[in-house]
């Protein structure tokens, strides 16, 4: 450890993602005074949370008794109050969930029953509504509007935490990685030991190497999967939408379908996808393929045998990674889209998902487990972009309880 580095604290974070951060925040306004971020790269939010769609989900789609439903409206009423007070532009500009045909209608029903019962603001409309409301979709009889959903730009968001994390005095380390733990609450990080009270892992697509370091969540292990991105080129007509058009998922993944959103700053993307792959930082090509390829592959390979909600997105989503298949998915939301519209984009992120071994089940929720003096937060899927400030509240009032 470089001598101007601290080697003990309070509390230690691992991971400079949204999770961490706002958790890091969160425990600086409660009044704690030694906190360290350890981050293994030159910045923060460098993976999942610098590279997402920055949607802020209204809490439609999850089971009223999970942790997704818990904390998604209150997590994006915290992020908006945050953007206002800091002057980030938050587009509110709602979102449409439309029906490809008639099979898919007890499920947009289903979804509006659920966003009731979280409390989203939802409008059932029909297709002359929709026509009104946003004219390039397309839907059979039914749509449903969302009048909270809005995007923010993950980038300044993260920007702006680091910024005021630094003046609030959190001491958050950069090119430090997370080895070991040892005993009596040490870790040995590629830049020496620290000591600490409490640890939390917010390491997002590591989280469960990290757990399992601290003897947590062997049961658990991340697969990634890889969410690729294309633009709609500006001036075709679907480039100006005036909000987002989501498709009616499957419920049974945790995945919501290929979607138009309209970023912060007014591009227009199609995506993400859902491809298994073979690297939690497989980005492109070979690059982020390791030695742990090999357990990934056959971890994939056992789920591709055992569980068929996951066989069906391994046989559906790689041919995405061809243009012309991720633009046939998302022609059917819309009324007009040429396949000259659709043009190649470097935007992709990891989509990070838990599974649990014993029953071969992707989690659908997520999971925070405690360790001895630690805390894990393992399936940081999402909405967790949306619910990171109400999840850092939960953890910081737990923590406040624990460490009394
Ligand atoms: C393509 C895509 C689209 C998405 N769209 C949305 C959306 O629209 N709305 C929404 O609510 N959610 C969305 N999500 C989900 C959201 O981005 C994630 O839930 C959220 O960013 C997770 O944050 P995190 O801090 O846990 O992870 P990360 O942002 O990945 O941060 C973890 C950090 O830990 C660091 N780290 C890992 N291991 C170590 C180690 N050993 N030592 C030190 N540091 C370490 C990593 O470098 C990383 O910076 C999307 C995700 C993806 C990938």
């Amino acid at each position: 450890m470089r001598s101007h580095e601290p080697q003990s604290t309070d509390i230690l974070i691992i991971g400079a993602g949204v999770v961490g951060l706002t958790i890091a925040r969160a425990l600086a306004l409660k009044g704690l005074n030694d906190i360290v971020v350890l981050e293994k790269e030159s910045q923060a939010g460098l993976h999942a949370s610098g590279r997402n769609s920055g949607v802020l989900h209204a809490g439609i789609y999850y089971h009223a008794d999970s942790l997704k439903a818990k904390y998604c409206r209150q997590g994006a009423s915290l992020m908006k109050d945050y953007c206002d007070l800091n002057g980030i532009p938050v587009a509110r500009c709602g979102k449409v969930i439309v029906a490809k045909n008639a099979g898919e209608l007890d499920t947009l029903h289903q979804l509006f029953k659920s966003a009731q019962a979280n409390g989203a603001h939802v409008t059932m409309i029909d297709e002359k509504d929709l026509e009104s409301i946003e004219p390039e979709a397309r839907t059979f009889e039914k749509a449903i509007i969302s009048h909270d959903t809005a995007v923010i730009d993950p980038k300044v968001i993260m920007q702006t935490l680091y910024q005021e994390l630094k003046r609030m005095g959190v001491r958050i380390i950069s090119q430090c990685q997370f080895i070991r733990c040892e005993k009596h609450r040490r870790v040995v990080t590629s830049k020496g030991v620290i000591t600490y009270r409490y640890c939390i892992n917010a390491a997002g697509a590591h989280a469960d190497v990290v757990a399992h370091a601290f003897d947590v969540g062997h049961e658990y292990t991340l697969l990634p999967f890889k969410g690729v991105y294309q633009q709609c080129r500006p001036g075709s007509r679907v480039s100006r939408i005036a909000g987002n058009i989501y498709p009616v998922p499957d419920l049974r993944n945790p995945f919501l379908g290929v979607h138009f959103t309209k970023s912060a700053s007014g591009a227009v993307y199609v995506g993400p996808t859902a491809i298994p792959c073979f690297g939690r930082e497989n980005y492109s090509g070979l690059k982020g393929i390791r030695l742990e390829s090999l357990s990934i592959m056959t971890g994939s390979m056992r789920l591709f045998l055992s569980n068929p909600k996951f066989r069906a997105v391994a046989m559906t989503e790689p041919k995405k990674y061809i243009p012309y298949f991720l633009y046939r998915d998302a022609k059917q939301l819309v009324q007009h889209l040429a396949f000259k519209d659709v043009v190649q984009s470097t935007k992709v992120g990891i989509r990070a998902q838990l599974v649990h071994w014993p029953t071969n089940e992707l989690v659908m929720d997520f999971l925070i487990k405690k360790g001895v003096d630690s805390l894990h937060i393992l399936n940081a899927i999402s909405p967790a972009w949306t619910c990171s400030m109400a999840i850092a509240e939960h953890i910081t009032n737990e923590l406040s309880t624990m460490t009394a």
